[in-house]
């Protein structure tokens, strides 16, 4: 059992694919009590049920709905007594060059990988600071530091998720909360999956079967940052595979 993560109780968003499932995986291994939410609940309660989670883990819960997270994060703290980390990592990557005006790709993406990260910090924020203990891990992007044609929208809301993590990480710290925005590069997951444009989606998915690393790899940078003595702050992780530029 991991020093600093069992025990803990940690809230996921987006736990039902990808870098949520690997990560409730790995806590649940290293002793975390885990409460689990995303849209597709038949996969949450699988998981849940693989992990010996127990039917009151999981939540289903639309980010994008300010209720739905504020419902997920009590649901933790009325069942655990406390919250001691969320992850806001719910999010999607549907690229397409500006021309092709998406508009509603483009409002997705500004709801979930932004709204909903904001959500999550003001469901958590309010426990935490009654706490004065708590941790609050963000998902970015190597898109939050670098724009390519046909991501500006999805960079600029990764970029957003680095500027509210370090003004949080500001405001917070009188609390002894920490702040932890992680930025990964590409990883094997259903992410890709939400590129509606074909040619894109085509150009993307080569790339990602080339380069893309496995959702362990961000789940060893969470145990990592969760694993710190509490008066020690990962503030930012930057990943990507060795060979991806
Ligand atoms: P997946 O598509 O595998 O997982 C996305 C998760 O987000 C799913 O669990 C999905 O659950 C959830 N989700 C999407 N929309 C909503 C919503 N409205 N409400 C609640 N949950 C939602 O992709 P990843 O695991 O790769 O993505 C996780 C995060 O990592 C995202 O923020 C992504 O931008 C980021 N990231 C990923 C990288 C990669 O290469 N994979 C690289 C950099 C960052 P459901 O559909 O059941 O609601």
């Amino acid at each position: 059992m991991a020093q600093g993560i069992k025990d803990k109780v940690v809230v996921i968003t987006g736990a039902s694919s990808g870098l949520g499932e690997a990560t409730a995986r790995r806590l649940a291994q290293d002793g975390a009590k885990l409460v689990l939410g995303a849209r597709r609940l038949d996969k949450l309660q699988a998981l849940a049920e693989e992990l010996s989670l127990g039917s009151n883990a999981v939540v289903r819960t639309d980010v994008t709905d300010c209720e739905q997270v504020k419902h997920l994060v009590d649901h933790a703290v009325q069942i655990h007594g406390r919250i001691d980390v969320i992850i806001n990592n719910a999010g999607l990557m549907p690229h397409s060059p500006l021309e092709r005006g998406k508009v509603e790709d483009w409002d997705r993406m500004i709801d979930v990988n932004i709204k909903g990260v904001l959500y999550g910090i003001a469901a958590a924020l309010p426990h935490m600071k009654a706490q004065k203990s708590g941790h609050i891990i963000n998902v970015s992007s190597v898109a939050g530091h670098k724009v390519r044609p046909g991501s500006a929208v999805y960079a600029a809301t990764k970029t957003a998720v680095r500027v509210i993590s370090e003004g949080l990480r500001q405001e917070v710290k009188p609390y002894d909360i920490r702040t932890t925005v992680i930025s990964p590069g590409a990883v094997a997951t259903e992410l890709t999956d939400s590129i509606t444009e074909p040619d894109v989606a085509k150009g993307v998915k080569d790339f990602y079967e080339q380069f893309a690393i496995p959702a362990e790899s961000f789940a060893n940078m969470v145990a990592f940052a969760m694993s710190q003595p509490e008066d020690v702050d990962i503030n930012e992780i930057l990943f990507r595979p060795t060979k991806q530029e």
